[in-house]
């Protein structure tokens, strides 16, 4: 972070009906001087055995909804941001009092801001988790559900957490069976979501056929290498630049 080695990319994501841009996912990136870029994963797995990741989670929180304001104010000001948040941060004693300073100072609307958490965060203690995800709510921000599918996919946190996004893991869609068993769970989570009044969206779409699919199905949103992979600021700047025109 001093360094200033840190950066995000953004990879948007889609309305399946009409092909637009609707927002943008942050994902870090760290690229060293000799080793090149290090994989997320890699990243992340040793920021969260050592506790930076608190750190880095807020630097990306703050950096996020600065662009975010940015845009924003620029011509696009129905985009989101979505900013992952790992299962720590979440419950960092101070998150609420941080994600309100990181709000007033960047003068980011939280009513385009998406907190990205997979369902390990809900599991350890489901009251505070309810408190904490109220709280969040309360300031504006949307609440959406990473990698549903993988974990515990369980039923009860889609009953009991008032979440505003499903995001199916990309495990369903990239390389998956949508003639067989894939494309049963994923029509299902989807009739699911859109009963519940939950948005459902795509994760890893890498094709035209799982695009269609999706569509078929009624799925609202998606996000994928078919449309893009993560960008730089700068190319996702051009890139929403010339869609707008
Ligand atoms: P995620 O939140 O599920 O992000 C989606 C991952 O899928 C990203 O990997 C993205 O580059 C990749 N992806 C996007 N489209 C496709 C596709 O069509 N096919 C395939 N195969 N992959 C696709 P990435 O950037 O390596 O990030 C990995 C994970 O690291 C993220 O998974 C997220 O959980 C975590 N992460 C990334 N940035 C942050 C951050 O700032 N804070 C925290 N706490 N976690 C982060
Ligand atoms: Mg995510
Ligand atoms: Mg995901």
């Amino acid at each position: 972070i001093q360094n200033k080695e840190l950066q995000l990319y953004y990879q948007p994501q889609y309305n399946v009906v009409n092909n637009e841009i609707v927002g943008a996912e942050a994902l870090i990136r760290l690229e060293d001087k000799e080793m090149g870029f290090i994989p997320p994963a890699t990243l992340l797995e040793l920021a969260e055995e050592t506790g930076v990741i608190i750190d880095i989670g807020y630097w990306a929180l703050q950096s996020a909804c600065r662009r975010g304001k940015i845009w924003n104010e620029s011509g696009f000001e129905n985009l989101f941001v979505g900013v992952n948040l790992s299962v720590k941060q979440f419950f960092d004693l101070n998150l609420v009092s941080k994600i309100k300073a990181v709000i007033e100072s960047t003068k980011f609307d939280p009513n385009y801001l998406e907190l990205e958490i997979t369902e390990t965060a809900l599991m350890h203690d489901t009251d505070r988790a309810l408190q904490i995800i109220n709280k969040l709510k309360d300031i504006g921000i949307k609440i959406s559900l990473d990698d549903f599918g993988t974990g515990y996919s369980s039923l009860s946190h889609l009953k009991l957490f008032p979440i505003d996004k499903l995001k199916i893991d990309q495990l369903f869609i990239s390389n998956a069976d949508l003639q067989g068993r894939d494309g049963i769970i994923i029509s299902s989570i989807l009739e699911l979501c859109n009963k519940l009044n939950i948005e459902a969206v795509a994760e890893g779409v890498e094709t035209k056929e799982s695009l269609n699919f999706l569509g078929k199905n009624k799925c609202p949103l998606a996000q994928g290498y078919y449309f893009s992979p993560p960008l730089t600021v700068e190319k996702f700047e051009a890139m929403i630049a010339s869609k707008d025109n």
